[in-house]
C-alpha cells in the first residue's frame, strides 16, 4: 500500500521521501483522495492515521498547527510501527447511534486506540434511518440538564451528572462541527434542517471514518467471555462463524437486543426485565371512540392503577378509534410503564379535558354564564373552547334536552356537566401501539454502572450505552439523546489509561 501512495506522488511537484511521510504530512480533507490518488473505495485509515487539527491549536503531534477545521495530518506507519502504537484494542459490539458515538468520540480523543465496530446486520445505524418518520428526531431543545433529566422515567438520576457533560446543545455543536445542522420545532423536537435522516447516517459514517474507525458489518457476535491471564484481562468474542477475537475494551451497544442482554448477564450484570414503554391506551367506550379524530391541547391525565401511586400528566391528547393517544399519552404510559404491566394494561384513567378548570371552578363558571345568558341554548351555546361535537355529547350525558336554555339548566345538571369534563373516568382495556418511536424499559441495572465513566462496576474494561441500559425517555428525541450522552462518555473514558487495575477485581 505505501508503494501505491509513494508512486501516486509523481503527480505532485515534489514527491515526498519516506521519512515525511512518516514525520507526517498535513493536507486539506477535501483534497485528500484527489493529492494521494487513493483508490476510490479504500478507506484511508486502512494505512493511515489521520491527525485533526485540533481548536486549541496543538494536535497531539509535536507540531504546532494554527486551527484549520478541515486540515487534517496524515502519518503513514507500516504495519510493525502501528502495532507498536497501538496501546489497546477496543470493539464495539453494536454499530446504532450509541455504537458510533462511542467509537467515534474513542477514536478521536485517543490515537492508540485501535477501535472496531461490530454490527450483526448488513446496515447499521439502521433505526437511525427509520427514526423520526424518516426525519430522525435527533435530540430534544432543552438545554438545562435539571429539565432535560426529567424526560427519563428511568435513568433520570443517573443521567443528570451525564448531561452535565454532554447535553442537547453539545449534540448540536457536535452535528454542526461536521456539517449536519439541526433544526428545533415548535414542540421541541430537533432535526437535521434537511428533514432527512440519512443526512445524520452520513455524518455519523464519515466521521468514523475520518476517525479512524473500522466498521464490520455482517459481524454478529454470539458470546462474550472474560480473561484473565498473568499479563493482561481482556474480553473475547465469538463471532457466528466461530471467529474469536480478543480487546482490551468492549462497549456493549446492542440496543434493545436479547442477545446484548445475554452478553451482559455473561459477565456478571443483572437485567432489570424489560417491559414496553411509550404506547397508546385502548379504552372500549363507544362514547368516546365516537369522537375519534378530536384532539385537546390541554388535557390532565391521571392513571389509577390498584394498589399502586397515581401518576398525572398534562399535554395534548388526541381521540382514536381505539382509544387515547397524544403526547400527554405516551408520557403518562412510560412512566406507567411498569404498573401498567403488572396490572396487565388494565386500569382506570381519569380526564380533565381543560385542565386549568376543577369541578368547582367550572360550576362558578358556568353559573356566571348563566347570569349573563339566561336564554341561551345550553347544547349549542358552551361557553369553553371545546370541539362542538364534544360539548353536544357531554350536555347529552347530563340528560340536558336540546332546547333547555341557561336559565333552565338545574344545578344538577350543571354540575354533571362539569364532572364530565374534569373528572371524566375511562377504563384503560390494554395498551395500543406507537409505532413512532417503539422503546422498551429495562436493561442492564444502572447501580452496576459507572456513570462517569459508563464502565461497569463489576466486569472493569467492559463498558455500556444506549438502549441496553435500563434507560428510557418520553418521545421527543429523548432517547437518542441518552444513546449520545452515554456513548460519547464511554467513549472518551475507554481509551483512557487504566483508572483501576484489571486485575484488581476478580472475575464475578
Ligand atoms: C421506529 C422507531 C423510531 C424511533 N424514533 C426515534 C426518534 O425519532 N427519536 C428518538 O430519540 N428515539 C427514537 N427511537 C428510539 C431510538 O431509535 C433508540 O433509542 C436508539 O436507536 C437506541 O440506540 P442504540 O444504539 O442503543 O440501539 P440500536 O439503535 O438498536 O442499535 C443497536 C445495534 O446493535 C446491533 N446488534 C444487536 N445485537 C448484536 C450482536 N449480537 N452482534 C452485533 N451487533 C448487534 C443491532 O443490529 C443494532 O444495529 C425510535 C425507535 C424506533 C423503533
Amino acid at each position: 500500500m505505501l508503494r501505491e501512495i509513494m508512486a501516486s506522488q509523481h503527480h505532485t511537484p515534489s514527491p515526498l521521501p519516506l521519512s515525511h511521510w512518516e514525520r507526517g504530512v498535513w493536507v486539506r480533507e477535501r483534497n485528500l483522495r484527489d493529492n494521494l490518488r487513493i483508490p476510490a473505495g479504500a478507506q484511508t485509515s486502512e494505512f493511515l492515521r489521520i491527525v485533526r487539527s485540533t481548536a486549541s491549536g496543538a494536535s497531539s503531534t509535536t507540531t504546532r498547527r494554527r486551527f484549520v477545521p478541515d486540515l487534517i495530518r496524515l502519518v503513514f506507519m507500516n504495519s510493525r510501527q502501528r502495532r507498536s502504537q497501538v496501546s489497546f484494542r477496543v470493539a464495539v459490539i453494536g454499530g446504532g447511534a450509541a455504537g458510533y458515538f462511542g467509537a467515534i468520540a474513542c477514536a478521536e480523543q485517543h490515537e492508540n486506540v485501535e477501535v472496531t465496530i461490530f454490527e450483526g446486520t448488513r446496515q447499521p445505524l439502521y433505526k437511525v434511518g427509520i427514526s423520526g418518520g424518516g426525519r430522525c428526531n435527533i435530540t430534544h431543545h432543552c438545554f438545562e440538564p435539571e429539565v432535560l433529566a426529567k424526560g427519563y422515567p428511568r435513568g433520570s438520576r443517573e443521567l443528570l451528572g451525564a448531561f452535565r457533560r454532554f447535553q442537547p446543545r453539545d449534540t448540536v455543536a457536535w452535528f454542526a462541527r461536521r456539517g449536519a445542522t439541526l433544526k428545533a420545532e415548535e414542540d421541541g423536537r430537533m432535526f437535521p434542517v434537511t428533514d432527512l435522516s440519512a443526512t445524520i447516517i452520513d455524518c455519523l459514517q464519515k466521521s468514523a471514518a475520518n476517525a479512524g474507525v473500522v466498521v464490520r458489518t455482517g459481524a454478529r457476535v454470539v458470546s462474550v467471555r472474560r480473561i484473565d491471564d498473568m499479563a493482561r484481562s481482556q474480553i473475547e468474542l465469538e463471532f457466528k462463524d466461530g471467529e474469536r477475537l480478543r480487546f482490551d475494551r468492549v462497549l456493549l451497544a446492542t440496543g434493545s437486543s436479547p442477545q446484548g442482554y445475554k452478553f451482559a448477564e455473561m459477565l456478571g450484570h443483572k437485567i432489570v426485565p424489560c417491559v414496553p414503554s411509550l404506547f397508546t391506551f385502548s379504552i372500549k367506550d363507544p362514547w368516546l371512540t365516537q369522537l375519534s379524530g378530536l384532539s385537546f391541547p390541554a388535557v390532565r391525565l391521571t392513571l389509577l392503577t390498584e394498589g399502586k401511586k397515581r401518576l398525572e400528566q398534562t399535554g395534548p391528547v388526541l381521540v382514536t378509534h381505539w382509544g387515547l393517544s397524544g403526547p400527554a399519552v405516551l408520557k403518562l404510559s412510560a412512566f406507567g410503564a411498569r404498573q401498567l404491566f403488572a396490572s396487565r394494561y388494565q386500569a382506570d384513567l381519569l380526564v380533565n379535558w381543560i385542565s386549568d378548570h376543577d369541578v368547582n371552578s367550572l360550576l362558578a363558571e358556568f353559573h356566571a354564564y348563566r347570569e349573563q345568558h339566561p336564554k341561551r341554548v345550553v347544547m349549542t351555546g358552551s361557553l369553553l373552547p371545546l370541539p362542538r361535537r364534544f360539548w353536544e355529547r357531554i350536555v347529552s350525558l347530563a340528560d340536558v334536552d336540546k332546547s333547555v336554555t341557561w336559565s333552565h339548566c338545574t344545578r344538577a345538571a350543571m354540575k354533571q356537566i362539569a364532572t364530565e369534563l374534569t373528572e371524566g373516568r375511562f377504563r384503560i382495556v390494554g395498551k395500543g401501539e406507537f409505532k413512532d418511536e417503539f422503546v422498551t424499559c429495562g436493561g442492564v441495572d444502572l447501580r452496576e454502572v459507572d456513570f462517569r465513566t459508563m464502565e461497569s462496576r463489576i466486569c472493569p474494561g467492559l463498558f455500556f450505552a444506549g438502549e441496553i441500559l435500563d434507560i428510557d425517555g418520553i418521545t421527543g428525541g429523548y432517547n437518542f439523546q441518552s444513546a449520545w450522552t452515554t456513548g460519547w462518555i464511554a467513549g472518551r473514558s475507554m481509551g483512557m489509561e487504566r483508572m483501576r487495575k484489571f486485575c484488581d477485581s476478580p472475575v464475578q
